[in-house]
């Protein structure tokens, strides 16, 4: 009961303040002088460290998760550890969070691995991939499946740790304000899409158009552009979308389940105390399962209201249509991995791991799914 009540505090963004109050009367501080079973923990030592997040200041669930993690860690630490957070562009501009948690002028920050696409193409892959792998399959390759050690080896050069810090879900394909019978409907049309779908997209016949995240809502109703994908039934409805567009399109085909990534930076993470390091990696796992379980609350909530309150069109892609898509997604996935070894052996482990999901699957879920009409 406690826990439910403090948790719909939390998830109002009202709880910052008051949990601490309610939290220190529910368990004891430990003393300074205490010692931990392993080497000395000076109890006395503060951490104060600084998350800038790739996300607008207290974006739903993505960014408000991020507050949480920083509660989480002050929490765990018994008030050693505090971490301020920044959204994108209060203490650095969104897409230079990289740049700024790598060169340590902070020391931890919150996107997603495909904005680093320009620098590291073969990061991409630690995202998401189209007609790739669901949340679940992603967390079971980072976590398990050899995926996390080829992320945390693709940013050691640029001094970096990262960690897989929650999942949208599925997303969905996009708002449309033409219906998508035929492959030629795609032909010309320009769509806010981002990363390896937009290139799909371009390659298919329609022009991709990058938008930062303020500006798509008066692109799409000015006609700038004819269409756009955002994340999930959550936040489109929180953007407002469906006054502007009149059909949302199905699957996600381009984000099948959308890897976020915590980064923190390498050497300063190392120079922690060793309970530390063990607290921040304790609160990014708590944080990837929160964000991704969120997301599904929040998402088939929200289908149901902008379907029935709404009235908005939900409309599945045609089969020819995704079958394009899927086609030329092989193509630029190429492009990719020929360009080094190293993207090469990335694309390898993922490809592996989603067959070694796909082969399993009849077995299970995929059957599960078809026969008792669980998700279909
Ligand atoms: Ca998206």
């Amino acid at each position: 009961m406690k826990n439910m009540k403090r948790r719909e505090f939390m998830t109002k963004g009202t709880a910052l303040a008051v949990a601490p109050v309610l939290l220190n009367s529910a368990c004891s501080s430990p003393s300074p002088q205490q010692k931990s079973d392993g080497p000395y923990v000076n109890f006395n030592e503060k951490f104060r460290w600084k998350l800038a997040t790739t996300w607008p200041p207290n974006f739903p669930i993505i960014g408000e998760g991020c507050h949480m993690f920083a509660q989480w860690v002050h929490e765990m630490s018994g008030g050693r550890m505090d971490i301020t957070v920044y959204g994108g562009g209060e203490l650095v501009p969104a897409l230079e969070i990289f740049d700024a948690v790598s060169n340590g002028a902070i020391e931890l920050g919150h996107g997603a691995s495909y904005y680093w696409a320009g620098k590291i193409p073969v990061a991409q892959f630690f995202a998401t991939v189209p007609f790739g792998m669901n949340a679940q399959q992603m967390n079971a390759w980072l976590l398990g499946g050899g995926g996390l050690p080829l992320w945390q080896q693709t940013y050691a050069d640029f001094n970096l740790l990262p960690f897989p810090g929650g999942n949208t879900g599925m997303q969905m394909g996009g708002w449309f304000n033409k219906e998508i019978n035929t492959v030629a409907d795609i032909q010309g049309l320009k769509m806010r899409i981002p990363g390896i779908g937009g290139k799909v997209f371009t390659q298919a016949g329609g022009s991709a158009v990058l938008s930062a995240g303020g500006e798509i809502y008066t692109n799409l109703e000015r006609g700038v552009i004819d269409a756009t994908e955002w994340i999930g039934p959550y936040h489109d409805y929180i953007m407002g979308f469906y006054n502007v567009a009149q059909y949302y399109y199905y699957p996600g085909w381009h984000e099948p389940g959308t890897a976020l990534e915590l980064l923190a930076n390498k050497s300063k993470f190392e120079a922690l105390p060793t309970d530390l390091q063990a607290i921040l990696r304790t609160a990014t796992e708590r944080l990837n399962m929160w964000t991704l379980s969120e997301s599904e609350v929040k998402n088939s909530l929200y289908a149901k209201k902008l379907a029935e309150e709404e009235q908005v069109q939900f409309k599945k892609f045609p089969d020819d249509v995704l079958a394009t898509f899927r086609k030329h997604t092989d193509e630029v996935l190429s492009d990719i991995t020929q360009a080094s070894a190293w993207n090469q052996k990335v694309y390898d482990s993922y490809q592996k791991f989603q067959k070694q999901m796909s082969d399993y699957s009849p077995f299970n879920e995929k059957i599960y799914h078809s026969h008792f009409g669980i998700y279909v």
